[in-house]
């Protein structure tokens, strides 16, 4: 049975789902609107689980090259006040592989591997029920059918508005990221501070961490919460001016601290959006959401993995019962929506006593979270 599946997107959502229905022996065209495979930075690192992110991958048959890339090392974490000492200093045992870390760009090129993926393919717009299946159309004009179309495009997915009409709500916390390079040689005190996975120092309402990736490099996460055009007149694409502007959201908070926001050499800017924590939609035939675009949540280590994982699962439902596609669809929106709403709840509720009026909250959270 020949189906024409296309999915929209090549994240890890996209790209785990083509991987997957390729090793069960279909085909999926993958329709990404990036120009080209390095065509913008990939992004942090990831800890994936193992019972969410690493079970997609060993149904992708990539679980072995996973652990031979992945930083179990990685996991560590130590947290300070805003005075500078450390409350925590958790190190994971040397067999620790609960959520060991990986760079974005080596599980993408992981994931990757020998798929086709039709780059610069930007979907515009999706039209299903016409009389040759689902109508895709692209950015450039151009148009083409499907049987399925899966829309693994993000948080502003165009796929979305065919089953659903919810779009994402700014949760009141905003993030502004940036990056510091060969960390250990340029600035050993940092890298010392930061240790082998990550560091964090929650405030009043707000909040700085950063995360060792490989090779040296470093992502520098700022939250606070504030209306979502808090930088007024600030150009945040000023790197001086954005970093005097963030220095002030943390006065008082000791040196070695902010030093983590002196070296950046560009800042970006990420508000907080989330769907709501029970989005589903009524089943349309030869449409289906996957990742983000189903269930964007918090960024609190569990979207990519689900995302993943989603992604892994509607490909086994597919090759599970190739014969009525519609009902392998269904089957497994049901089992991703509950999965989904709970994880929802769970991330929401994290971001709530990560960015606190009292930092306490944080703590608390990390003590109830952390493996002993
Ligand atoms: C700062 C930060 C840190 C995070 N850390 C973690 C973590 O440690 N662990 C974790 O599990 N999750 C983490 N997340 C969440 C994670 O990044 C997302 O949940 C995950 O990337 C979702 O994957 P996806 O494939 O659904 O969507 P995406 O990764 O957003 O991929 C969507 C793809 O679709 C493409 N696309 C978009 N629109 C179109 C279009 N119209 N046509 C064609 N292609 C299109 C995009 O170019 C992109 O390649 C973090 C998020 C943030 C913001």
């Amino acid at each position: 049975m020949r189906h024409r599946i296309a999915v929209v997107g090549g994240g890890p959502a996209g790209l785990t789902f083509a991987r997957v229905l390729h090793r069960h022996g279909y085909p999926v065209t993958i329709l990404e609107r990036d120009s080209a495979r390095d065509s913008r930075p990939p992004g942090g690192t990831l800890d994936l689980h193992e019972g969410l992110g690493q079970l997609a991958l060993a149904k992708a048959g990539l679980l072995a090259e996973f652990q031979a890339l992945s930083r179990p090392e990685g996991q560590a974490m130590r947290i300070l006040d805003t005075a500078g000492a450390v409350l925590r200093d958790w190190r994971p045992s040397p067999d620790e592989r609960a959520n060991p870390e990986i760079d974005r760009g080596q599980l993408r090129d992981l994931l990757l591997g020998s798929l086709d993926v039709q780059w610069g393919r930007e979907v515009a717009q999706v039209v299903p029920g016409t009389g040759d299946g689902v109508l895709v159309q692209f950015a450039d004009g151009r148009q083409e059918s499907f049987d399925l179309v899966v829309g693994a495009d993000g948080a502003w997915s165009r796929v979305r508005p065919v089953v659903s009409s919810v779009t994402p709500r700014y949760t009141g916390v905003t993030s502004v990221e940036t990056s510091l390079d060969d960390v250990d040689n340029r600035h050993p005190d940092l890298a010392e501070l930061i240790g082998d996975g990550s560091v964090a120092v929650y405030g009043v309402n707000r909040s700085i961490v950063a995360q060792r990736n490989s090779g040296g490099h470093v992502k520098v996460y700022v939250k606070f919460r504030a209306p979502r055009d808090w930088h007024g007149d600030l150009d945040l694409a000023d790197v001086e001016a954005a970093r005097s502007g963030l220095l002030s959201l943390f006065d008082g908070w000791a040196a070695p601290v902010l030093d983590l926001l002196g070296h950046g050499s560009a800042f970006v800017h990420r508000p907080i959006y989330v769907l709501p924590e029970s989005h589903t939609w009524a089943h349309v035939r030869g449409v289906t959401l996957l990742g983000d675009a189903a269930h964007l949540m918090a960024p609190l280590g569990a979207g990519a993995n689900l995302a993943m994982l989603d992604g892994a699962e509607l490909a086994e439902s597919i090759a599970d019962d190739p014969q009525d596609l519609d009902e392998a669809v269904r089957a497994f929106e049901e089992r991703m929506s509950a999965r989904a709403g709970r994880w929802a709840a769970i991330t929401m509720a994290g971001l709530e006593r990560l960015v606190s009026p009292d930092p306490a909250d944080a703590l608390a959270l990390f003590d109830q979270v952390q493996p002993s």
